[in-house]
């Protein structure tokens, strides 16, 4: 896999945010800025949904855009199809080198069904995204759920596939510092829940802040 860098400066972004480990964050983008996600710490997995603004009817799909690359990962070069197949992003630069779009995000279901009966009530990145979609259902006026929740990414995260299909929740291979960065294709609505997820080892059992930072079009 190529690593490519970014030109951009951080110190002319013209917004810089911390994530706290756990923590959702909302933010909306407009055609042709750019947006980056810094993994701070390292191997931290960042759960991603992206959605037409102002809309939610159209979003991201993992489906049409595995199909439309003919590959599996995201990477520099992988351009983040719509449900309508419409460019919503383009990945323009990574530090990392893979990012997984199958795994899904962690739930109440998923911690019981994958680790324990008890790890049920645990923090989970829909439990964060549906949080997050509250609030946008607020300033919208709609009453926003679980059916707006689709496809995501992870960010990070890394989950080969074995040569007979097997998904594999493997050791990260992101590192402190690490970013990737996407141009806007089209005015979009960002939701992230930098996933709280104690039981796997994709994030070493360590949930760590990111850093997000949005820049005007080049
Ligand atoms: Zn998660």
């Amino acid at each position: 896999m190529a690593l490519v860098e970014s030109a951009l400066d951080p110190a002319t972004a013209v917004r810089r945010e911390v994530v706290a480990a756990g923590e959702p964050w909302m933010g909306s983008l407009s055609e042709g800025q750019h947006f980056r996600i810094v993994d701070l710490r390292g191997n931290q997995a960042v759960d991603t949904l992206f959605y037409r603004a102002q809309t939610l009817e159209e979003r991201y799909s993992a489906q049409d855009t595995i199909r439309e690359q003919g590959g599996l990962y995201l990477t520099s070069g992988s351009v983040l199809l719509s449900n309508e197949c419409n460019p919503m992003l383009t990945i323009v630069a990574d530090t990392c080198g893979r990012h997984d779009t199958l795994g899904g995000a962690c739930s109440a279901e998923s911690n019981s069904v994958r680790y324990a009966l008890e790890k049920r009530d645990m923090h989970s990145c829909r439990d964060n995204f549906l949080l997050a979609l509250a609030h946008l259902g607020a300033l919208y006026g709609r009453d926003f759920n679980k059916r707006d929740l689709a496809s995501n990414i992870n960010f990070f995260m890394n989950v080969p596939v074995t040569p007979q299909g097997q998904l594999t929740f493997a050791d990260g291979i992101s590192a402190a510092g690490r970013y990737v960065e996407m141009r806007a294709d089209m005015d979009v609505t960002v939701l992230i829940s930098n996933c709280p997820q104690l039981n796997n080892p994709c994030n070493a059992y360590n949930p760590t802040p990111i850093e997000v930072l949005v820049w005007e079009a080049p």
